[in-house]
């Protein structure tokens, strides 16, 4: 059964010589994330660091494994792979790697006390009625709470290398999204994911268009063509090249419908959300909706397929 997956938590586990993977629960969405460990020649580098809320010791899993943490990299900002990453660098007394614009990201949005409400703000400039957004806001500092990012790590930027490994830019999950290649592998993060997709959202001060970049990114992994994909949740992909081609049909199918929810009249991000994906949605879940909504909307407007209207109180998407 290919789409069912057994973790065995915080135990690493060797999917090829010199590459572990450790998984981690997650309390929502997938329920777990991987991180991974790449044997060097002074120790290892480990690849993200899970959410850091109530998974076991970093000392506890590491104690599993021979030889020290030589360095830890960082593929991007979100919570459930930068989460832990201040527990892990203590634990390890190792080095934290993060790109720029990605730690940029992460500062402003989890170093910042007043995130949810700049996010929340947002929502209602795309039509998210006022009460929800004060849940997003209760929700939001609650969930910000317990993020302990590595503060002040050292930057890399892509075209660089980590220990042999060349670091890529693959845009879309998040902006700043990195990823590790080398000989035929690549860790992708959440760029390539089976048999979810990963999610593209538009969000507040961020680039604007992340659907056209994550488009960019699937046909960079189709270019590159490596021998196998380590992602952050879910399963190992062989084929990496099949698979980014069925991400990007996906994405033409969902642009489809999009522009088909516009057909009648003026639409908001709100709206075209809950033409997409229902309307019974807890507020997290909506969150996630409108700002996929609204990377297709921006998607359908540089494509010239779409208009939007409005001013910076009220924004609104009409067929072109
Ligand atoms: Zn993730």
């Amino acid at each position: 059964m290919p789409n069912t997956i057994e973790h065995v938590f915080a135990t690493p586990v060797e999917v090829e010589p010199g590459i572990l993977r450790v998984t981690l629960p997650l309390p929502s969405g997938p329920k777990h994330v991987h991180c991974y460990l790449l044997r060097g020649t002074d120790g290892w580098t480990l690849v993200d660091t899970g959410l850091g809320l109530a998974e076991p010791s970093w000392e506890e899993i590491l104690g599993q494994v021979d030889g020290p943490v030589a360095r830890i990299f960082i593929t991007h900002m979100h919570p459930d792979h930068v989460g832990g990453a201040e527990a892990a660098a203590r634990a390890t007394g190792a080095p934290v790697y993060q790109g720029g614009l990605d730690y940029e990201q992460c500062e402003r949005v989890w170093g910042a006390t007043d995130w949810p409400e700049r996010i929340a703000e947002w929502f209602v400039v795309h039509g998210v009625p006022a009460p929800e957004a004060e849940e997003l806001i209760e929700s939001g500092h609650v969930f910000a709470d317990f993020v302990r990012f590595a503060w002040n790590p050292i930057i890399v930027e892509p075209g660089e290398e980590i220990d042999g490994w060349r670091i890529l830019a693959l845009p879309g999950h998040a902006d700043g999204h990195l990823a590790l290649h080398r000989d035929g592998v690549l860790i992708a993060g959440d760029t390539l994911l089976a048999p979810i997709t990963p999610a593209i959202g538009l969000y507040p001060e961020s680039r604007p268009d992340p659907l056209g970049d994550y488009v960019g990114t699937l046909r960079t992994i189709a270019e590159l063509a490596p021998r196998v994909s380590y992602g952050g949740h879910g399963a190992t992909i062989a084929e990496p090249r099949p698979r980014a081609h069925a991400i990007e049909a996906h994405h033409v199918e969902r642009l489809d419908r999009t522009e088909a929810a516009l057909a009648t009249k003026a639409r908001t991000g709100y709206d075209v959300s809950h033409a997409l994906f229902g309307s019974e949605l807890p507020p997290i879940q909506r969150r996630f909706a409108v700002a996929e909504a609204l990377s297709h909307l921006e998607r359908l407007v540089v494509l010239g397929r779409a208009r939007r209207t409005g001013d910076d109180r009220a924004v609104a998407y009409t067929a072109a």
